[in-house]
């Protein structure tokens, strides 16, 4: 059977047994580093029931391998990425970005959180120090 579409003559097989070796899947092409030209024919996959799309191998292009400039910039962009939600703390990468706060994580916030209390507790304690004269004890 024959099917127009689009120009373009549609083989379909109603099994994988009647597809010639000139065909392959999408799939088979891309493990194999290729890239499929148009749509040739379709194929039912009773497994599945479902329609696999089947190309020319010898129709097909090998994929685009990235050039170094593009390799330079993915890591670029790959390395902006994991600097986005590493902690200014430790340097712990978090998995999200907003586990950070304040470019911080908890456990680095907690801590921030116990040295201002410190450093605060500490400032009262140094000023009733200094101005022991102006405060009464009532009991001891
Ligand atoms: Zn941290």
């Amino acid at each position: 059977m024959r099917v127009e579409q689009a120009n373009v003559d549609i083989q379909q097989f109603s099994s994988w047994r009647e597809v010639p070796e000139r065909f392959a899947s999408k799939t088979t092409l891309r493990n194999q580093g290729l890239v499929p030209g148009p749509l040739r024919a379709n194929v039912y996959q009773r497994s599945s029931k479902s329609i696999i799309e089947l190309y020319y191998i010898d129709e097909a292009t090998p994929r685009k391998v990235a050039t170094e400039k593009q390799m330079a910039a993915i890591e670029k962009a790959r390395a902006a990425q994991i600097a986005n939600r590493t902690c200014a703390g430790f340097k712990a990468v978090m998995n999200r970005k907003r586990d950070l706060s304040g470019g911080l994580c908890s456990y680095c916030r907690h801590e921030l959180f116990l040295d201002n209390a410190k450093s605060r507790a500490l400032q009262r304690m140094s000023h009733w120090i200094q101005h022991k004269n102006d405060y009464a004890v009532l009991e001891q």
